[in-house]
């Protein structure tokens, strides 16, 4: 049976990675990767790691332009390629504009869907924008419900998703921090730091932060490696224009503050685990750092991934320079608060998400098969949600 996996941001690509692989390891079922285009280069760089060559690719001609064209060539296209090939299941990843036209036009074909990372929620349809929109826009359209948390699997009981339709599977970034993890990688850019200096790794991309975010941001790095002079900022820049200009503009040329080129995942792994602090807002990262007890500040004022800032090792500190100033300082002055926010306590999977999609899509289509390695009936029970009926979701114990 056809398994099309729909990809088309550098996110998507690392979180799929590890379904695609359970998926191949999963007799009957074959994955069928579709690359969407709508992160071009990263996305590019990012198959290259896990060694995957699309089966399809789009020809996307995204180049900044509105959301309404990207959406609307991504449900055609996407309708077209499904219509064509006809797979017996369809999976997308998360809260893009490639997930959503991945979930539509598979259901305009009356394909199956599941929606792996489902069950995010912030809360606030603006923040952020537009991915809050996109994720709660697939759950009602999705066949299976691929919650990474518990939280997540209660976000969607609340909304009215029944029940058997949702597993609690963990994150799948986790498996592919691991995969790559496992990799003896020295990154060039740890050539520029001195075994002395504390690095603080930085990554902004979201829409929220275009604008005033980057200019808080960056106002708040310059005062800190003002402050503290063993403090050296690494900041891979995200292609995006609306923030590779300003930030360019703002901190480039700067003593220990490195611009340099998005890592390959591998290398991106490897600067985490170095790293003394985090600062972003990118939804993956805070999913990543708990691995190696490196405390982020998540530049965003809302956040769909409470269950870190719940376990302490994530705090939410916005964009404004001050607060940033605030809880950073707390931090690199004070051994007992940092130690406090190191635990490397991962809230959000154990690293075998991938096989337990692999296993219930396999079930969900009778394919009459078993994993090779399945996993442990315990564990898979310990990551359900309770099963009880809607009007009893409020009882659902909210948590890892
Ligand atoms: N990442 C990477 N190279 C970089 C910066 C980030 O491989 O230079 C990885 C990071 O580990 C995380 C993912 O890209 O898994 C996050 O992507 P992004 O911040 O673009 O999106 P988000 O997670 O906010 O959706």
């Amino acid at each position: 049976m056809k398994i099309s996996i729909v990809a088309g941001t550098r996110p998507e690509v690392i979180k799929l990675a590890p379904v695609r692989a359970a998926l191949l390891g999963t007799p009957n079922l074959q994955p069928e990767w579709v690359a969407t285009g709508q992160h071009g280069s990263l996305a590019d760089q990012t198959l290259d790691v896990f060694g995957i060559t699309p089966d399809a690719r789009l020809q996307l001609d995204w180049n900044g332009k509105a959301l309404t064209s990207l959406t609307s060539a991504l449900i055609r296209d996407l309708g077209e390629q499904f219509a064509a090939s006809r797979p017996d299941f369809v999976l997308v990843q998360g809260d893009t504009a490639s997930a959503f036209s991945g979930a539509m036009a598979a259901f305009l074909n009356d394909i199956p869907v599941g929606h792996v990372e489902a069950g995010l929620r912030s809360g606030d349809m603006r923040h952020p924008f537009p991915e809050e929109g996109f994720r709660k826009l697939i759950s009602p359209i999705a066949d299976l419900h691929f919650a990474p948390t518990r939280a997540a699997a209660k976000h969607l009981t609340d909304e009215g998703i029944s029940t058997d339709k949702i597993r609690v599977t963990g994150n799948t970034v986790i498996d592919a921090v691991q995969m790559v993890g496992a990799m003896d990688i020295r990154p060039q850019a740890l050539d520029a730091i001195r075994a002395n200096e504390r690095m603080v790794l930085v990554t902004l991309h979201r829409r929220e932060n275009w604008d005033e975010g980057v200019s808080g941001v960056s106002a708040a790095i310059k005062a800190l490696r003002n402050r503290y002079p063993d403090l050296r900022f690494v900041i891979p820049v995200h292609l995006n224009p609306r923030v590779r200009g300003p930030i360019e503009a703002l901190l480039g040329n700067e003593e220990r503050i490195d611009l340099i080129e998005p890592l390959a995942y591998p290398d991106f792994v490897a600067m985490m685990k170095r790293a003394h602090l985090i600062l972003s807002d990118s939804g993956g990262v805070q999913e990543e750092a708990p691995s190696f007890g490196v405390p982020v500040l998540v530049l965003r004022d809302k956040t769909e991934r409470g269950e870190a800032v719940k376990a302490g090792v994530a705090r939410l500190v916005g964009s404004r320079t001050e607060t940033i100033l605030t809880n950073a300082r707390q931090l690199l002055d004070n051994p007992r608060a940092y130690r406090r926010m190191s635990r490397a306590a991962n809230p959000f999977g154990d690293g075998h998400a991938g096989r337990r999609i692999a296993q219930l899509v396999s079930a969900f289509l009778g394919a009459g098969s078993r994993p090779e390695t399945p996993q442990p009936a315990q564990d898979l029970q310990a990551l359900r949600p309770e099963p009880q009926p809607v009007q009893d979701a409020r009882r659902v114990k909210v948590g890892a």
